[in-house]
């Protein structure tokens, strides 16, 4: 008998590179076993130079996404990526609360809280920023920050472990049940250690660096392996254990495209 997997919605922006955004979020979700819904919030014009340009969707559009499938397929668990305005933030924030997702629902929401590109674009308009920290991220089991994140979000710059902690303490003071400070971009660190908390619980994971360039998609790589382990019903500290194995395989078999930064790549799980 055909069994029908769990399903995981994104809502997100689209990378007419490939690399990032949905489509990151799409590859991730299947490679991990998982049906991916999709609510695209924005398109951007994107190369592995950088981003171009974007446009927004309406409104309306975005959250009639969002209602359509969670009406009809049901949603185990949802993310967030690029956002694009505040408007559609607190849409989407209304929205989610309507369908029965996020903090206190059962159903876990992920918020990985996309400001820029890593080649320095913006990707949310800088008035939206607050209604990242006031809308989603108290409707959030958790957050993804990377270290430039947290430093637009709490002003503080992580240098090593004990501002790595203090960015946690910060950042779950807006309300989010977990926080995941990624050390990702600690280069002078050798190893790549990223920092779980609840308030009680404090949870270093740490793995190998891998000294690649291409690692264009890598934030949204991980949080969508973590939301589809948390569709299939693991626990946050599950979850992000899993994701962070998987994202370690993605750029240690990511590749060259382009003249600029190339993707990671979730490919080794078709040839295991
Ligand atoms: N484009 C889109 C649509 C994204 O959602 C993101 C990140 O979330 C990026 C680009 C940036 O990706 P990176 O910082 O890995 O280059």
């Amino acid at each position: 008998m055909t069994v029908t997997p769990r399903t995981a919605l994104t809502i997100a922006g689209s990378d007419s590179g490939g690399g990032a955004g949905i489509q990151a979020d799409l590859r991730t979700f299947f490679a991990c076993g998982v049906h991916g819904l999709v609510a695209l919030t924005a398109v951007t014009v994107q190369n592995s130079l950088g981003v171009q340009g974007f446009a927004e969707i309406d409104t309306e559009i975005v959250t009639a996404q969002i209602k359509a499938v969670a009406g009809d397929m049901g949603v185990n668990a949802a993310k967030t990526g690029m956002l694009a305005t505040a408007d559609i933030i607190q849409a989407v924030a209304k929205t989610l609360d309507e369908v029965h997702i996020g903090h206190g629902t059962g159903v876990p929401f992920v918020v990985d809280p996309v400001a820029a590109s890593m080649t320095g674009h913006a990707l949310l308009r800088e008035e939206a920023l607050e209604a990242i920290r006031t809308e989603l991220f108290p409707r959030a089991t958790l957050i993804t920050p990377n270290l430039d994140e947290v430093r637009l979000l709490t002003g503080i710059e992580v240098t090593g472990p004990e501002t790595q902690r203090e960015a946690a303490k910060a950042l779950l003071e807006f309300g989010s049940e977990w926080v995941l400070v990624k050390g990702g971009h600690l280069e002078q660190v050798s190893d790549c250690v990223d920092l779980l908390s609840d308030g009680t619980r404090v949870i270093e994971l740490s793995g190998p660096r891998f000294h690649t360039n291409n690692t264009h998609g890598g934030g949204d790589t991980m949080a969508s392996a973590i939301t589809a382990s948390l569709a299939k019903g693991l626990d946050v500290p599950d979850a992000v254990s899993e994701g962070k194995l998987f994202i370690e395989r993605c750029v240690a078999e990511s590749y060259p495209l382009g003249a600029g930064v190339g993707p990671v790549s979730p490919f080794w799980r078709l040839k295991d």
